[in-house]
């Protein structure tokens, strides 16, 4: 038996020692993802519920590496937040979200996921303020995406930086809502412009009844705070009429479109592919 434990031990050591080395080669890769032109945005369509129009994008961030392909942002980004790195991504990403939308024909919203290592950068509005001066976009028709997990590392820091954006005109908006904690709190306490459920809540919304009342209650929670709420995660007729007879105002989701590349919008946004 006692063999047998140090064997284990040793296979954790060795274990956790790769994963450990994986980490800092990806930690590196990224670090040349930019320069080496691996990163590109996608775009998903976020359209009003009662109307079907759309009224904007939300920016996704994908990684093309030379040999492992696609990796997912859910697997990069938080490598990308712990090494700090995601600083330089995160001002990619604005920097590229803000620069082609200013070129769309019609001023439809671009939203852009802040991670909570931007968001208590110091430098973040100013950072903000450059990007929309350089790009020419109105700043009325940037949002960024911020979820609650971003807030409570330093609350009064949080708050500071939002002032700061909102005072350039740009509106922010509470992501993944309900996956975090406190929220109605952080509701009150944060100038938020917008409510976004977070998908999980979305799903099967139309056949169950607790996820039904939970989503509800969002809305009337919208509705009270005077906030718009946008659906994420809408991938059924069923879930979208659901959330059209509860007067939901926003949705976004594989059944409303799926994140694709601008030029896939050309009618919209008059980008098409280059030639
Ligand atoms: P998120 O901000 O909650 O973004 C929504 C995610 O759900 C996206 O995954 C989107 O492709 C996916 N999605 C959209 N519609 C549906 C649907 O109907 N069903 C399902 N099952 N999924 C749907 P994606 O692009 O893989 O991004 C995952 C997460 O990575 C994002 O979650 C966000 O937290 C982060 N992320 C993506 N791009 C960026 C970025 O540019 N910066 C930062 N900081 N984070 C990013
Ligand atoms: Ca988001
Ligand atoms: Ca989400
Ligand atoms: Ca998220």
């Amino acid at each position: 038996a006692k063999a047998e434990g140090k064997d284990t031990y040793r296979y954790f050591e060795a274990s956790m020692g790769a994963e450990a080395r994986d980490r800092r080669v990806m930690e590196h890769e990224l670090r040349q993802a930019i320069a080496r032109n691996e990163f590109r945005l996608v775009y998903q369509p976020q359209k009003e519920i009662s109307s079907g129009r759309m009224v904007g994008f939300e920016a996704l961030i994908r990684w093309r590496h030379p040999q492992r392909g696609d990796v997912s942002p859910a697997t990069f980004i938080p490598v990308a937040e712990d090494s700090g790195v995601i600083i330089q991504i995160g001002e990619w990403v604005l920097a590229t979200a803000c620069a082609e939308a200013a070129r769309w024909k019609n001023p439809l919203t671009v939203a852009v996921n802040v991670s909570a290592v931007q968001l208590h950068n110091p430098n973040f509005s100013r950072k903000v303020h450059e990007v929309l001066l350089g790009s020419g976009l109105s700043p009325g028709r940037l949002e960024l995406e911020i979820t609650e997990t971003a807030l409570v590392k330093d609350m009064p820091r949080a708050l500071t930086t939002l002032r700061q954006v909102k005072a350039l005109g740009v509106r922010v908006a509470m992501d993944d809502f309900g996956t975090g904690y406190s929220s109605l709190s952080n509701l009150r306490a944060f100038p938020f412009d917008k409510i976004k459920i977070d998908g999980s809540f979305i799903k099967s919304v139309d056949s169950n009844g607790q996820v039904a009342a939970i989503v509800r209650a969002v809305l009337g929670l919208g509705r009270g705070l005077g906030l718009p709420v946008l659906a994420e995660g809408v991938e059924t007729l069923g879930e979208l009429k659901f959330l059209d007879a509860e007067a939901c105002e926003i949705g976004q989701g594989y059944y409303l479109g799926r994140p694709s590349p601008i030029e896939n919008f050309s009618e919209l946004t008059g980008v098409t592919a280059p030639t």
